[in-house]
């Protein structure tokens, strides 16, 4: 008889699937914004998907056009 190993179900982290910045109504990020762009990247300075950030299409297009700003400018990663 095989020894069948308890299957480990690993638990989804469940986050809110509503785009934080349609909810706080921001509609244009400002690459200034340091504080805001810095939520929405890992510490590596990556800019964290989509699937993890909850955010629509729209916003993370906008953020990661933000990003791309701040980080020519050297404000963040
Ligand atoms: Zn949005």
């Amino acid at each position: 008889m095989k020894m069948q190993k308890p299957r480990r179900r690993r638990r989804k982290i469940i986050r809110q699937k509503t785009c934080r910045l349609c909810e706080n109504k921001i509609f244009n990020i400002d690459f200034k914004d340091v504080e805001l762009i810095r939520r929405f990247q890992t510490e590596g300075g990556k800019i964290l998907p989509r699937r993890i950030t909850g955010n629509c299409y729209k916003h993370q297009r906008k953020l990661a056009m933000a990003v791309k700003r701040a980080r020519f400018l050297a404000l963040v990663l």
